[in-house]
């Protein structure tokens, strides 16, 4: 059934008015009208069986029929670092870890980055990938879209990581000694925190990818000492939007919810 994604469902008695892009992809382009069934999802997660009661050029008038169960979280909350790339790189990050169950994407600057956003074009970018988030969350059926950072450089970035507890790794393709399915098989490296509101302790992940021009190792030892691991993805070097995805699609994998069966919901 069709998903259509408003910011927040405002209901009066039942009914909610649906304008906007939304509105009109539902009417001019798939010509749906009155009767007509959907999935109607907001930014927080919630979801209904909709029928379209009335359908204008500019609004939808639509009866919430039915509550319907959200998506279960990922039992690791995954946050993806990922210093600014070009734009068409950063698009193809944003969609592709966000369809992967990413939690978080933290953008950053760094020493080698190529692309410098001021505060105006940066607030500009970060509408787009929302708009961008939103249409993923949508088509992927996340539970809400994935969340998008402010601009730190790469120093900020790291120490406000400090604290954080979680499995925090730095990915370096010059780092010999210890790769990713090292760390990750030393299961878990950290007991999960208590409970959380999914019923069991959710893991975190913190993972960093540098821009095209990869790190300098002053960057990689700042890291390590801020508690990150330097971890490497194998022989081959990938551009940084292939090191993105493959990081967020093994944690999953090995910890997350890329399988049939929600861990922390056996009977799913
Ligand atoms: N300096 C590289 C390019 C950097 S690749 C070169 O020699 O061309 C962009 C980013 O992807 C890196 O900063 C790193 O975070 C990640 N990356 C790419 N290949 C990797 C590998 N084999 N192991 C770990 N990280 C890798």
């Amino acid at each position: 059934m069709r998903r259509f994604f408003v910011q927040e469902i405002e209901a009066k008695d039942g009914l909610c008015t649906i304008r906007g892009s939304e509105a009109r992809h539902m009417t001019r382009v798939l010509r749906m009208g009155r009767g007509d069934r959907f999935i109607l999802m907001d930014g927080k997660g919630a979801r209904f069986l909709a029928v379209i009661e009335s359908a204008g050029r500019r609004e939808v008038l639509v009866t919430l029929e039915e509550p319907l169960p959200q998506p279960l979280p990922s039992p690791v909350e995954i946050t993806l670092c990922q210093a600014l790339l070009k734009s068409r790189a950063m698009d193809y990050v944003m969609e592709k870890t966000s369809e992967l169950g990413l939690h978080r994407i933290l953008p950053f600057s760094s020493e080698r980055t190529v692309v410098r956003l001021n505060e105006e074009r940066f607030a500009n970018k970060k509408q787009h990938w929302h708009e961008l988030a939103r249409s993923v969350a949508k088509q992927s059926n996340r539970k809400v879209p994935v969340e998008i950072g402010t601009l730190s450089s790469f120093e900020e970035l790291v120490e406000s990581c400090r604290v954080e507890y979680a499995l925090k790794v730095i990915l370096w393709e010059e780092e010999t000694a210890t790769d990713l399915k090292g760390v990750l098989r030393r299961s878990p490296p950290f007991t999960p925190p208590p409970v959380s509101s999914t019923g069991v302790g959710v893991m975190k992940f913190i993972g960093v990818v540098g821009p095209e021009g990869g790190f300098s190792e002053e960057e990689v030892r700042a890291a390590e000492k801020a508690g990150f691991v330097s971890v490497s993805l194998g022989q081959r070097v990938l551009r940084a939007e292939t090191a993105a995805v493959a990081i967020v699609a093994i944690v999953q994998y090995e910890w997350g919810d890329l399988s049939m069966r929600h861990p922390t919901n056996p009977g799913a």
